[in-house]
């Protein structure tokens, strides 16, 4: 207001400057902000938490309750659900039947697994898979030689043939460096701040900021909004800080 005169500018030109002018420099004046906060000393860059909160889109909250919407969109609702049962279930005998059991062990010189009856299961390829979001990771496939006749055979796997199983080396790295993390004395501390550190600003913005809904639509729209958010909860604090 003080920089317009004390004149109150339209919604439309607020409109017109956040989408226009604002939106392609908007993370450079973010990332400033941010250097600013550190370098004064508000914020410290040397723990990151990552937390998730939900908010309502600024799509129409009726427009599956109709009766229109609802027929025009059932047999695509049908086709959706059936996909995702059909991905659920793969995903579940994935982890059940094609990955290592606890009881497997591996020997990362010989790169090769021993199962529980001792038998070697040999590397037999490597595959590149691409997830949905177009993510890369290595998967390698261990195969037994020979489970006919094993005694333990109805309770190690459920294919026709020899037991196969899945492992992206890389997952189990990452996966087992973050329990380290987590579980060290470090972590514990980390983690008990939680509620005040991330926790606390959604608060502050869902609760008390009355920040429920998007106004804006779109990836682009909801990131520039969001981002606003975050801007000026930033530097509230650091005005509530320095008066
Ligand atoms: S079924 Fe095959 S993989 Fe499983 S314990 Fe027996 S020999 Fe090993």
């Amino acid at each position: 207001m003080w920089l317009s005169g004390m004149t109150r500018p339209d919604y439309r030109t607020l409109n017109w400057f956040r989408g226009k002018r604002l939106k392609p420099h908007f993370d450079e004046i973010f990332t400033q902000i941010v250097i600013l906060l550190s370098e004064q000393g508000f914020v410290s860059l040397k723990v990151q938490y990552v937390d998730g909160t939900k908010l309502e889109s600024c799509a129409n909250k009726y427009t599956f309750v109709w009766r229109g919407s609802v027929e025009k969109n059932d047999a695509k609702l049908k086709v959706r659900v059936a996909a995702l049962l059909a991905k659920i279930e793969k995903d579940n005998n994935l982890s059940s039947d094609e990955m290592p059991s606890p009881e497997d062990i591996y020997n990362s010189q010989g790169d090769y697994y021993v199962c529980p009856m001792g038998q070697h299961m040999e590397k037999v390829r490597d595959e590149i898979r691409i997830s949905d979001g177009g993510y890369r990771s290595l998967v390698s496939v261990y195969r037994a030689k020979n489970c006919e006749g094993c005694p333990l055979r109805s309770m190690c796997h459920k294919s026709k043939s020899n037991r196969q199983i899945e492992v992206n080396h890389q997952l189990n790295f990452y996966r087992r460096e973050a329990r380290e993390l987590l579980t060290s004395e470090e972590g514990l501390v980390r983690r008990s701040r939680r509620p005040i550190e991330p926790e606390a600003v959604f608060g502050q913005l869902k609760a008390n900021g009355m920040f429920r809904r998007m106004r804006l639509r779109g990836m682009t729209g909801v990131s520039l909004e969001f981002g606003l958010k975050a801007m000026a909860h930033n530097i509230k604090k650091m005005a509530q800080k320095v008066s």
